[in-house]
């Protein structure tokens, strides 16, 4: 499939037009942001980890009724997926305090948490991605009652074969960020699924594997990028 115009570069990717409008074709850079773009830097091969790894998670999701943007991969650093107006809402969800939950809440890193933490914010880097909930959503016109009654379930559904998914390969799912985009009208998942994305730690030491090592500048991110997806692989 021919790559056409760009119609869209974030942080990590871009988006380009095919040949085919109902399809596009996403590209996965090496590029690292953090802190809503205060920090920057690039770490190597993370787009080709990136990539593979949503595309074996998107396939994993799809065969359990999780419908997603994934069609196949391309390359090492691309895949095309279903053309999607992406909602502007991030939908995390939570099993261990972590980050900005732990910040905001005072819970100690790492608590398990006694029921899973959804949440939304809004996708608004001016703002810096703010909390929101679903009052704000409707006020925002953000998304329909309906979708978010969908993107709730396909969440904790995710989150529950997912969390199943990576404990069989000795990786603990702390919390991760989901997007979704709207497909001739149904709501599907999109966006990417990789160690950019979620907080993954080692389920025997708890050491971080994912994009924590450049927040927080504790070396070895690629390598540690690139041992999840060897035991995503797997
Ligand atoms: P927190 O709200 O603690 O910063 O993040 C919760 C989870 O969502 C983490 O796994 C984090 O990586 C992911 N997340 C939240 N916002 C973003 C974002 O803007 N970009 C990326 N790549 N991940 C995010």
């Amino acid at each position: 499939m021919k790559k056409l115009a760009m119609i869209y570069e974030g942080k990590a990717k871009k988006v380009y037009k095919t040949e085919d409008e109902s399809k596009f074709i996403v590209y996965f850079k090496d590029d690292a942001t953090a802190f809503n773009g205060f920090k920057k830097g690039s770490v190597a091969e993370k787009g080709i980890v990136n990539n593979q790894m949503s595309a074996i998670l998107f396939a994993v999701l799809a065969k359990k009724g999780v419908k997603n943007h994934f069609i196949e991969l391309i390359n090492e650093r691309e895949m095309l997926v279903k053309a999607v107006n992406i909602l502007p809402i991030e939908v995390i969800v939570r099993n261990i305090a972590a980050g900005l939950l732990s910040k905001r809440l005072g819970i100690e890193e790492g608590t398990v948490l006694n029921t899973t933490v959804l949440e939304f914010s809004y996708k608004n880097d001016e703002l810096g991605d703010p909390l929101i909930n679903e009052d704000h959503i409707r006020i925002l016109n953000l998304a329909k009652d309906k979708q978010v009654e969908i993107i709730k379930s396909y969440a904790f559904q995710i989150n529950s074969i997912l969390k199943e998914y990576f404990l069989k390969r000795q990786i603990k799912l702390v919390d991760f960020k989901l997007e979704f985009g709207v497909c001739q009208g149904e709501v599907i998942l999109a966006d990417e699924i990789s160690p950019d994305t979620c907080r993954l730690w080692d389920a025997d030491t708890d050491r971080k594997m994912d994009k924590d090592r450049f927040r927080r500048d504790l070396g070895r991110v690629e390598d540690a990028y690139k041992e999840v997806l060897s035991r995503v692989m797997k």
